[in-house]
């Protein structure tokens, strides 16, 4: 949900609000793909109190979300920062964070720092009241809208 937020906080309300149609979209089937590709030697989507969903642990107390391209890069580094923030809550800490490109074989370390733990605060309960809204947020074009899941419900 923080992803989306960052996203698209009109995206956030239909996934809250059950509306999914993602699982058909040509760039998810693409991110399914390299998921099945890549790492395949790790153990992958280590998923904790069904809330977070880390793609993999490494030895190094690492935790790695695997991306397809840098597009929407400042919310798969909040994603990251997120699963950092919710272990630490729950008494999980040294931990750093890894997002690996694999198409772009280049990856980039992500740690949590205090100024962060304060905008994480902040983002969540500004996704509560989103979520708990009966309508959607109103909506403002993007650039991301020509490929998003939910063009036809947001333009058509
Ligand atoms: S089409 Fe655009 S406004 Fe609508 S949900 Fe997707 S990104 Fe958000």
């Amino acid at each position: 949900m923080l992803y989306y937020y960052l996203v698209c906080p009109r995206k956030l309300w239909y996934f809250a609000n059950g509306i999914t149609l993602e699982q058909d979209n040509e760039l998810v089937e693409i991110g399914r793909v390299i998921d099945k590709q890549t790492f395949a030697k790790e153990d992958k989507h280590i998923e904790i109190d069904a809330v977070i969903n880390i793609d993999f642990i490494k030895s190094k107390k690492e935790i790695y979300e695997v991306k397809k391209s840098r597009a929407i890069e400042e919310a798969s580094i909040w994603q990251i920062k997120y699963y950092l923030y919710y272990l630490k809550e729950r008494g999980v800490t040294g931990l750093s964070g890894v997002i690996n490109y694999p198409l772009l074989k280049k990856k980039e370390r992500i740690t949590l720092t205090a100024d962060d733990e304060q905008m994480l605060d902040d983002m969540l309960v500004d996704i509560r009241r989103i979520v708990t809204d009966t309508k959607p947020p109103e909506l403002t074009t993007k650039k991301i809208c020509n490929a998003c899941a939910y063009y036809d419900l947001c333009y058509l």
